[in-house]
């Protein structure tokens, strides 16, 4: 699914491609994602500019002028695309813009949205509220860190790194990646965590997500950027879905264990108890 690298990778490209387009006409063709039926969909944001763009956890924002905000949680499968041309396919929301070009956004499945709101508003809203601090705010520091494992210290790591209610971004790839490169397995409880495991924690998801980056984020389902291309980092994965495979780092077959519902992918042998 699209994670915080990915997510944010729009919001950049929409403040690049798309801000100072005027929408002539915005077609919502799938009304269960929305807050609005098709004809509310349309009426609010014809004649509307973008004016920027925003991001919390895995939630993009697109900003318009008098006070109309674009809210779309992808989920696992959903995508957007722009085009300077539009074609002739399937989408569920649709925004054609003046002069030329479109955003099509599709695949999302039930649960995900794709919301408009008043931009004053936005923060308040169901499926934003909620959401802990975004991994990538400059507030999210060691310290915060540190008492965020202090409260949730019954839970294990990767359920902590996971919940979107506590940290807002992480998903379930790149929480394997970063308990991997941290050298910490995900089934341990917060409170049995050393300090330079915390630190460790802390400090190596920035390598992770730079990488990400670097490869263009993750493509292994939906996420595309908006003119189409997918991200490379997928392939370049340690542990996530290497069930059975070797680790790049000794060899050990990676395993996979659910952890609170959820698949989590780990090196036996490279990833500790105990640090
Ligand atoms: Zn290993």
């Amino acid at each position: 699914m699209p994670e915080v690298i990915e997510v944010d990778f729009l919001r950049k490209e929409v403040q690049q491609l798309l801000v100072g387009k005027t929408v002539l006409k915005g077609v919502l063709i799938k009304e269960s994602l929305s807050n609005l039926n098709a004809n509310q969909f349309s009426e609010i944001l014809e004649g509307k500019t973008i004016i920027g763009a925003r991001r919390k956890g895995k939630v993009l924002i697109i900003d318009f002028s008098k006070e109309v905000s674009l809210l779309t949680h992808f989920l696992l499968t959903g995508f957007a695309r722009f085009y300077e041309q539009c074609p002739n396919i399937n989408y569920q929301v649709a925004l054609y813009f003046a002069g030329n070009g479109c955003l099509l956004i599709n695949g999302i499945m039930l649960g995900g949205f794709v919301k408009i709101l008043r931009t004053d508003k936005v923060f308040e809203e169901d499926g934003v509220k909620e959401l802990g601090i975004d991994v990538l705010s400059l507030d999210f520091t060691l310290d915060r860190f540190k008492q965020i494992l202090n409260s949730n210290r019954r839970k294990t790591i990767k359920q902590v790194l996971i919940d979107q209610h506590i940290i807002a971004g992480i998903g379930n790839a790149y929480s394997d990646e970063i308990l991997f490169e941290a050298k910490v397995l995900p089934f341990r409880k917060c409170e049995d965590l050393t300090n330079a495991d915390t630190e460790n924690i802390f400090n190596v998801k920035e390598k992770v997500f730079e990488r990400s980056i670097a490869f263009g984020g993750e493509s292994e389902l939906s996420f595309v950027h908006l003119d189409g291309k997918r991200g490379e980092f997928h392939k370049h994965f340690n542990v996530h879905k290497r069930e059975g495979e070797s680790c790049p780092i000794c060899g050990t077959p990676i395993i996979m264990k659910k952890i609170g519902g959820r698949s989590s992918y780990y090196c036996p042998n490279c990833q500790k108890e105990e640090a």
